[in-house]
């Protein structure tokens, strides 16, 4: 006979400032939250070093550490931390289930979903063979190692621009590696970009193979106009051509846009599924702050309370 599934008032999928802001909010509503926290407890953040941009940290803090702190704060007011993976949902009915990696079914009157999103990359296979030995997804992170030694940015987007921008003011110069004859990027940035003298912009240029063995020492780069294969010697190699929200086990359960992004009611975090609920990145490609994440981490447990309070389910 299978195990009868637990069930919950109030589950939450996803651990970075979102999920633990969910978390502290629905803990001290009396709501005895669960949260998943995914195969990267932490998110994003894990892999950032100093976030100076956080309100309450005028001396800055280290990602890690901040989140380190989020979650003892959700653990503080009996939040269940469970360092597990979902893998499937079925969010029809009052009672919605989720499913953990190891088969294991847990019911839940509402489920708010935080689960974040994640940088895209080209695909290469020396790309993922030299990744954290010169390929880095964010130049904010790790732009650091590389000062005075030329680096090379994919990306015409506002990401990679503004990466560029922070790298121009390490590492001279950089080469910014564009795949068609413009920038995706805001006006003031594409302007910011082209008037910088130490970013070398390489239009309708992709990135063949990314060279080295144990570090980066070049990409060999084609011209996709001329087919000019040629090869620039650089010691770090940043990818920036978007993120890809983690919304993929919501497919056919959820309304999204056609990038992946879940839709929300406007002004609120509900879904199209009744007791659903969504806040972070898995519902904003623009904001993508972790002060914005937060906060409608914070909006989704007010809105999952009142959903319990109407339901006569708390
Ligand atoms: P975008 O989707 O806006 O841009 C991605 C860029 O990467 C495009 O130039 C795209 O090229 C390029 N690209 C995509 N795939 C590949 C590939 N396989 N090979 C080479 N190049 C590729 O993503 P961003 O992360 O830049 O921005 C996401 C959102 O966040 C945007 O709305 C942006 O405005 C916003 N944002 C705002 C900021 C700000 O206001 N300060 C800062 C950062 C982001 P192509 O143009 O040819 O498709």
């Amino acid at each position: 006979m299978p195990e009868a599934a637990e069930h919950h008032k109030c589950v939450i999928i996803g651990s970075g400032p979102a999920g633990y802001t969910a978390a502290v909010y629905a803990a001290r509503a009396n709501l005895s939250p669960i949260l998943f926290t995914g195969k990267e407890p932490g998110g994003q953040l894990m892999i950032t070093t100093d976030v100076e941009n956080y309100p309450g940290y005028p001396d800055g803090i280290m990602g890690p550490q901040m989140m380190e702190d989020f979650r003892k704060q959700a653990e503080r007011f009996g939040t269940d931390i469970r360092y597990e993976m979902i893998t499937k949902v079925d969010l029809e009915g009052d009672v919605h289930s989720i499913w953990t990696e190891g088969g294991q079914e847990i019911k839940a009157d509402s489920i708010i979903i935080s689960t974040g999103a994640s940088a895209k990359w080209l695909g290469l296979e020396s790309e993922k063979r030299l990744t954290n030995k010169g390929v880095s997804a964010c130049a904010v992170c790790d732009g650091f190692f590389f000062r005075g030694q030329e680096v090379s940015i994919v990306g015409g987007g506002d990401t990679a621009a503004e990466e560029a921008l922070y790298l121009s003011k390490l590492a001279p110069p950089v080469h910014m590696l564009v795949r068609r004859d413009e920038l995706r990027a805001s006006k003031i940035m594409q302007d910011r970009v082209l008037k910088t003298e130490n970013i070398k912009v390489h239009w309708n240029t992709e990135a063949q193979e990314i060279l080295g063995e144990d570090e980066v020492t070049g990409v060999r780069v084609i011209n996709n106009k001329t087919s000019e294969v040629s090869i620039i010697d650089v010691k770090g190699f940043f990818v920036a051509i978007g993120h890809k929200p983690n919304t993929d086990i919501f497919k056919d359960a959820l309304d999204m846009d056609d990038t992946g992004y879940l839709i929300t009611k406007s002004g609120s975090t509900h879904t199209n599924k009744e007791g659903v609920f969504a806040s972070g990145d898995a519902q904003d490609h623009v904001y993508r702050q972790a002060v914005t994440a937060a906060g409608t981490g914070c909006m989704a447990a007010l809105d999952a309370e009142r959903y319990l309070t109407e339901k006569g389910i708390i």
